[in-house]
């Protein structure tokens, strides 16, 4: 089954809408999808009409927000979740609070550094205000000239550590896990190759999300590169998680691989969608 289970529309920092991004990843062969905005789900049923209209499955999708240990911003996956349940549409509404103050901030230290009217133009490219992101911030600066791409913004100024990142305080991890499950859903680590964990620290943060209810793992994700497919494989062989296979779409051309495009899962994982249809 050609699954991709994470993508972004510009519900959240996404280039489209929720069902041209169906439309291009019906395009390109997939069968299952999802849409898995940040912190929102405002645009699932639109992708859910047209996912069916043009024959694929659907899951309902959300990428959720976590803050863990010393800093550390995770993203968890719910998929297959009610988008009504009351407790998760309040969380979100309460982590969605955050990003307008951050984004303020993001743009005072960008202007410290010489890259000014970076909020303004950030918010230019954020059609819904209360979802800005770092994406916006760096397709600003790409049209700025400043960088060749949205990754190397990322690499030069909105990491971790770097000028432009500004650490902030979204879910933990146990309201996360417990809004997904509370919600029907299945909650899964988002892109684990983005994480900057010493392995040892990768393992408590798997057992601590297993141990909350966390039950999968991206196995393929646009963050690694495929040779790199092995090291998420184990995880989840040793967690016993369910896997997935995740585009992480969010605009054509912002990446190295695209919807539906990304190899087949090894074939002794159990595919997290045997528990989502
Ligand atoms: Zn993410
Ligand atoms: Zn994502």
């Amino acid at each position: 089954m050609n699954a991709d289970l994470h993508c972004h529309s510009y519900y959240s920092d996404g280039l489209l809408s929720p069902s041209d991004v169906m439309r291009r990843a019906h395009a390109h062969g997939v069968e299952l999808a999802t849409l898995s905005d940040h912190d929102e789900t405002a645009g699932v049923p639109e992708a859910h009409d047209t996912a069916l209209e043009l024959g694929m499955r659907f899951v309902s999708g959300v990428e959720v927000s976590v803050t863990w240990g010393d800093d550390q911003t995770i993203h968890v996956i719910g998929l297959g979740i009610d988008i009504y349940n009351h407790a998760l549409s309040d969380g979100l509404e309460a982590v969605r609070g955050g990003r307008e103050a951050r984004a303020l901030r993001i743009g005072d230290e960008l202007a410290k550094v010489g890259i000014v009217g970076a909020y303004d133009g950030a918010m230019r490219h954020a059609r819904n205000p209360a979802l800005i992101s770092r994406s916006h911030f760096a397709r600003y600066i790409v049209e700025c000239g400043l960088a060749k791409d949205v990754k190397s913004v990322f690499n030069a100024w909105l990491g971790r550590g770097l000028p432009g990142y500004i650490p902030h305080q979204w879910a933990t991890l146990e309201q996360c896990v417990s809004w997904i499950n509370g919600a029907g859903g299945v909650a899964v680590v988002a892109h684990p190759g983005r994480y900057w964990m010493e392995p040892k620290v990768m393992e408590s943060f798997l057992g601590e999300f297993k141990e909350l209810g966390g039950r999968g793992i991206e196995v393929l994700s646009s963050s690694h590169r495929p040779e790199k497919v092995e090291i998420f494989a184990d995880y989840a062989r040793r967690f016993g998680f369910l896997a997935s296979r995740a585009s992480d779409f969010h605009a054509p051309g912002e990446s190295w691989t695209d919807l539906g495009k990304l190899p087949s899962l090894p074939p002794d994982l159990k595919p997290v969608w045997s528990e989502l249809l």
